[in-house]
């Protein structure tokens, strides 16, 4: 049996936040229902013709925002993944909350049906913050259920934050990642502000409300963050993301190794077969059972480019034999005039065979990432 992992996508939000361009509908909540019976359709057509040959090693319920469906939901969900699929006992299974659509009984529920990691997005502690962002929880919300979390007895929590956010202060990030890490979480991610066309900010931005982060500044926060929590006993893993020992998010690591994914859910993404499958992000076309998927056999130049863009985001790099396994191709006679270029001036590490970032290069990964695509 192969590895496989699950990822769920649950399409509704209370509010959109400001900066936020994912695949997400406020105020659809006569959509839940029908969501749920066509999201487990999927799951059962996907089962049918595949139960046998995986081992489902992580899932994850990410959105949108999942928390929001009725208590019962996740339960339906979970058990209908528990009941198709021959599920690795050592399973990695979270969901994504928000702290303004949680309550102790839904804790509970998530632990009753095999949740054992809970991503919470906070993003600032601050409320004024938060309201500018279009956040609709406040900190004390966040607090008590983090209590709640931390009662119901999850022992694999992460918190999402964010900086350079419009009116934030050097102060404002500091006090945040403080904080957040006397709570001891065993996971956070944090995420610089990128303006994304469609979203408010972006209309905000154009009439000229508020002005973004100099380059500069991006950076120093982001190198105060790494600071303040490496002091904290968090390992920098990946560009973005900090773990306690041993809790790196194994489904992100699927995702930057290339490992298999199977998407289910509006819009959902999956990469199997050297294929990637890309369901509807038509709600109602998703809801009536008409999932037109956008099918790409992936080229062996795409796979080379995804290996090197995905891996280098890991703070250990890429193993340069692991290309040669994936592949069966030398990863030099592919990428030899990049690799020695970045080496030279100064953007790649090349250590006990593996190919990593410098500081200059995470800095600068969007150029390093460019070259190889
Ligand atoms: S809750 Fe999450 S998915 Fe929903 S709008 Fe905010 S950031 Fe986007």
């Amino acid at each position: 049996m192969k590895d496989l992992s699950i990822y769920i996508h649950i399409p509704f939000c209370t509010e959109k936040c400001f900066y936020c361009d994912f695949l997400s509908f406020k105020g659809k909540e006569e959509y839940f229902e029908k969501y749920k019976i066509a999201l487990i359709k999927e799951i059962e057509d996907f089962a049918i013709l595949n139960k046998d040959k995986y081992i489902i090693k992580t899932i994850f319920i990410g959105g949108g925002t999942p928390s929001i469906l009725p208590i019962g939901y996740i339960g339906n969900i979970s058990e209908k993944i528990y009941k198709l699929f021959n599920v690795d006992k050592d399973i990695e299974f979270t969901i994504e909350a928000n702290p303004g659509t949680l309550s102790y009984e839904k804790i509970k529920h998530f632990k009753a049906s095999n949740i054992n990691r809970i991503s919470l997005g906070l993003q600032a502690y601050q409320n004024n913050l938060l309201k500018k962002i279009g956040r609709i929880h406040t900190i004390e919300d966040f607090l008590q259920n983090y209590e709640n979390i931390r009662k119901v007895g999850f022992d694999n929590v992460n918190v999402d934050l964010m900086f350079s956010l419009p009116s934030q202060t050097e102060k404002d990030f500091e006090q945040t990642l403080n904080n957040i890490t006397k709570l001891e979480p065993e996971h956070i991610s944090t995420y610089s502000l990128i303006l994304e066309e469609g979203t408010k900010f972006y209309s905000m931005y154009e009439k000229g409300e508020f002005e973004l982060f100099s380059d500069e500044m991006d950076r120093k926060l982001y190198y105060m963050a790494i600071d303040i929590l490496q002091k904290n006993g968090y390992n920098l893993y990946e560009i973005s993301n900090f773990s306690k020992h041993n809790k790196q998010c194994r489904h992100n690591i699927v995702y930057w190794t290339r490992k298999e994914y199977i998407g289910f859910g509006l819009g959902s993404s999956s990469l199997i077969d050297e294929k990637r499958i890309v369901n509807t992000n038509n709600l109602n076309d998703y809801i009536n059972f008409k999932n037109n998927r956008e099918i790409e056999i992936l080229e062996k130049k795409h796979m080379y480019s995804e290996f090197m863009f995905l891996g280098l985001r890991m703070a250990q790099g890429i193993k340069k034999v692991d290309f040669y396994n994936q592949f069966n191709i030398d990863i030099d006679s592919v990428y030899k005039k990049e690799i020695d270029k970045f080496i030279k001036n100064g953007l790649l590490i090349e250590e006990d065979g593996f190919l990593k970032l410098s500081k200059k290069g995470i800095d600068l990964s969007n150029v390093v990432f460019s070259e190889f695509i």
